[in-house]
């Protein structure tokens, strides 16, 4: 078959390893620009940074070609307010969180604040002051604050779901007291066990956003986790190298089977 791969332009470590893993499947892989109408479309950055990505995922949608994940469900996975929201409308556990419209609110510090649409730790801020939340303000368009999750601080887990299955959990911690405990940011990972608790928050977390393919971000709370946020196109660099996994493999098997039943 011929698989459409909506990505960055210049191709990153994911989408060359999903690359092979197609190719060895025997399967044609169009990276951004298709050569004819593809039998399947993965998209995974639909953003700005890429304008004919959102246009090619909705146009082949509409004529009936599956589209893993669907623009909708990147979108809506792509505001953490909104997505929260959702989350906890539907009963998951989430941390405390307000729009940041104005620096006089009524929550404590210190408290996190990151910014409505972001990833990789990139503009997420631990503040002990209001001065703190300013200038992170400062520097930042539309932004949340968020109770802090103290329990564990620089811990946290990724949850990695396909096709409403996890697939693997990873513990993370920062190795240099950062408060974030994302790999992109220095930290390091290891296998951590499934539990119930695990997956029926994670699937749980991808089906409200209706997201095939996804990384959940759980916090370790007092009692439990909390839901930190879901990413609509999850790296797997650091979940390979530390879990031992082959996520591309994982996601060309399970798309195929989708469109191919096999
Ligand atoms: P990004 O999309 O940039 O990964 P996250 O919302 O996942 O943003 O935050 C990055 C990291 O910061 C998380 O993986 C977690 O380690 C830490 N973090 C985020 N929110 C909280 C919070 N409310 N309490 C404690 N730690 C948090
Ligand atoms: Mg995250």
């Amino acid at each position: 078959m011929i698989v459409l791969l909506l990505t960055n332009k210049t191709l990153g470590h994911e989408a060359r390893k999903l690359v092979t893993a197609f190719e060895q499947r025997g399967h044609q892989v169009d990276v951004n620009v298709p050569t004819a109408t593809p039998h399947m479309v993965l998209a995974r950055h639909l953003g700005n940074k890429n304008p004919m990505n959102l246009g090619l995922a909705l146009h082949y949608q509409s004529i009936g070609i599956p589209v893993i994940n669907t623009p909708q469900s990147v979108a809506l996975a792509k505001n953490k307010y909104e997505a929260g929201k959702l989350f906890e409308a539907n009963g998951l556990p989430v941390p405390h969180t307000k729009e940041l419209t104005t620096l006089d609110h009524n929550f404590s510090y210190p408290l996190v604040a990151k910014v409505l649409r972001g990833s990789q730790g990139k503009g997420v801020y631990l503040c002990h002051t209001r001065e703190d939340l300013a200038i992170a303000s400062g520097a930042h368009g539309s932004m949340i604050i968020q109770e802090y999750i103290d329990n564990r601080p620089g811990e946290d887990l990724r949850v990695f779901v396909i096709g409403g299955r996890v697939v693997g959990v990873m513990k993370r911690k920062s190795l240099d007291g950062d408060f974030r405990a994302n790999i992109s940011q220095g930290g390091t990972g290891e296998v951590y066990p499934l539990t119930p608790e695990i997956e029926t928050l994670a699937l749980n977390v991808a089906r409200i956003v209706g997201l095939d393919i996804c990384g959940v971000d759980l916090l370790f709370a007092k009692h439990g986790f909390k839901v930190c946020e879901v990413n609509a196109t999850p790296g797997f660099k650091g979940f390979d190298k530390y879990c031992g996994s082959t996520m591309a493999d994982l996601i060309a098997d399970y798309t195929c089977g989708r469109v191919c039943g096999g």
